[in-house]
């Protein structure tokens, strides 16, 4: 590590008020400006470079060993560093021993590489430092998300005119809500469907303000849950949590062969709750659009059908597959999402956004209402102030970089990347399914699946055994695919993500998840991640075999 490499050359650095003053810099002369310039390209092009010629995910050094290097504790009294060798030790330093998302050979996260100009938007909205909490630190901000929420609101529930027309600068709709992330979200929708059913009536506050003790009782309900397929996110546990429904309220219902929540199960769930002695309310149903896991989609229809009968909360997890209405091609495998009362969409996923930007929809304009919080000194009832319906405080202009990536991109540009990711992921499963050492487990819907190695001879073992053996041969089988999964991730060259998945009267199963959503992954980038693996196989896991 080059930490201290110049600091021979350099007079002693002080905390004093004339560096400060330095430190707060303007670009008011030429050479200021040179130098901030010269700062902003040892970034882009500093930080690209370097990027280009660490090909692979990541540089080979044990995490302990890291971890060292990060012990001490005290904040020292001086400056130790100057910009420039900040700047330069991030890039030569730290990026090595970061992850290489932008990698076309790391395919197994929902994080990846996202187009160069979004570094720039992203610096504008540092340099403006706007937050849009409240109108007066924010002023066209604050319409201009408005606007931007209409916009991916009509994209979703695809309202008339007029709708548009009267809710997208009406100081009391709220057509959504940015937050932080999926999780907060997750959590936002959830927090309205259980304002909206506890709602305030004669004698009772509302659960906000009351709490769920209280709401219980004006309610006359003993317990109340939210349900989900067993591929839900683990954010909407966590919301069980925090809003007092209790994470094992949150109940899972069993996928069917295709990976999408079983409607005979749900069904049966329901009915049980209905004969369940204590008295249950079914707080909202989730359909995901795009699960975490294997990328497949919830029969979205059917369920706000059983949600519209039983006026029950009906929201669709979307953030990974939200954007997947911007193509043409492929909106249909969401459709019936425009009959969501609430819609997750996480910018940073496949909007393609720097970290992070979570977005919550919801079709009726005034269900924020019930999470509406004023403060006197900002957030007067009436005003635009942003952050009245919204779980978030401070916050940054995200709308800004969502609005100008639309305007840069076009739905256009954004179907192209959604169709590339799809396509990617259908020629990937064509691939696997002709290697004989792999079985493809869950056929990509969108541009997710799910694979295993299942090497010839343990397949016949399985096929011809009985129950204890076939479960003998799944463990060996697991084992196998979770140390390929751990050699190739620790070789650094590619990256394809593992997890569990749960089959219903079965062993459960570790599989190799792949996520195609960088458009420089080609199939010939595919191929190669697979030989990598059938090599590991063959050498370090059944050498004998081969
Ligand atoms: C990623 C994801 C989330 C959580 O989003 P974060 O932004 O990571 O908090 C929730 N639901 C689904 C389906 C996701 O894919």
């Amino acid at each position: 590590m080059s930490t201290d490499r110049n600091h021979t050359v350099k007079t002693e650095l002080v905390a004093d008020w004339e560096t400060l003053q330095r430190i707060f810099i303007r670009p008011e002369n030429e050479k200021v400006r040179a130098t901030l310039v010269k700062y902003m390209e040892q970034i882009l092009f500093g930080l690209h470079d370097f990027l280009m010629q660490h090909v692979g995910i990541t540089e080979e050094v044990s995490l302990k060993k890291l971890a060292d290097q990060f012990r001490e504790s005290r904040i020292s009294r001086h400056p130790s560093k100057r910009l420039a060798d900040v700047i330069s030790g991030l890039i030569e330093d730290v990026a090595p021993h970061a992850v290489n998302v932008a990698s076309p050979y790391f395919v197994g996260h929902m994080t990846s590489a996202i187009p160069f100009f979004m570094v720039h938007l992203q610096t504008i909205v540092a340099a403006l430092n706007q937050n849009v909490v409240k109108l007066e630190t924010s002023k066209v901000v604050s319409v201009l998300e408005k606007q931007v929420l209409a916009k991916i609101h009509r994209v979703i529930f695809d309202k008339p005119d007029e709708f548009y027309d009267e809710h997208i600068q009406h100081p009391e709709s709220a057509l959504g809500n940015f937050v932080e992330d999926g999780t907060l979200a997750n959590l936002t929708a959830l927090w309205v469907a259980r304002n909206s059913f506890f709602r305030p009536k004669p004698g009772f506050a509302g659960v906000e303000k009351e709490g769920m003790a209280a709401a219980f009782q004006a309610y006359e309900v003993e317990r109340c849950v939210v349900m989900v397929s067993q591929l839900g996110h683990y954010s909407l546990e966590k919301a069980g949590g925090v809003l007092g429904i209790g994470n094992r309220n949150v109940l899972s219902i069993d996928v069917d062969s295709h990976s999408r929540m079983d409607m005979t199960h749900l069904k049966s769930a329901i009915r049980d709750i209905r004969k369940d002695p204590r008295k249950t309310k079914i707080l909202a149903i989730v359909g995901i659009a795009g699960t975490t896991e294997t990328g497949t989609v919830d029969p979205l229809p059917e369920l706000a059908e059983i949600c519209a009968e039983d006026d029950i909360h009906f929201h669709v997890d979307a953030a990974w597959g939200g954007p997947t209405l911007l193509s043409e091609n492929h909106r249909s495998l969401l459709s019936g999402i425009n009959l969501a009362d609430s819609v997750t969409i996480d910018g940073h996923k496949q909007f393609y956004m720097p970290m992070t930007c979570g977005m919550v929809y919801f079709k009726d304009p005034c269900l924020m209402d019930t999470v509406a919080y004023y403060a006197n000194y900002i957030n007067r009832p009436g005003s635009v102030d942003l952050g009245i319906r919204s779980l978030v405080g401070s916050r940054a202009a995200t709308s800004l970089i969502l609005r100008s990536a639309l305007n840069i991109m076009g739905t256009g540009g954004y179907a192209l990347l959604i169709d590339h990711g799809i396509e990617m992921a259908q020629v990937l499963a064509e691939e696997i399914k002709r290697r004989e050492l792999f079985q493809l487990v869950t056929p990509p819907e969108l541009n997710i699946l799910t694979y295993r190695i299942f090497p010839e001879g343990m397949r016949r073992e399985w096929a011809d055994g009985d129950a204890q053996s076939r479960k003998a041969v799944t463990q060996q089988v697991n084992q196998i695919n979770l140390t390929v999964q751990r050699l190739q991730r620790e070789a650094g060259k590619s990256f394809v993500s593992r997890t569990t998945l749960k089959r219903r009267g079965c062993e459960d199963i570790v599989v190799l998840r792949a996520v195609l959503m960088n458009p420089m992954t080609t199939m010939d980038i595919l191929g190669e991640i697979l030989d990598e693996q059938e090599k590991i196989f063959h050498d370090q896991i059944a050498p004998d075999d081969s």
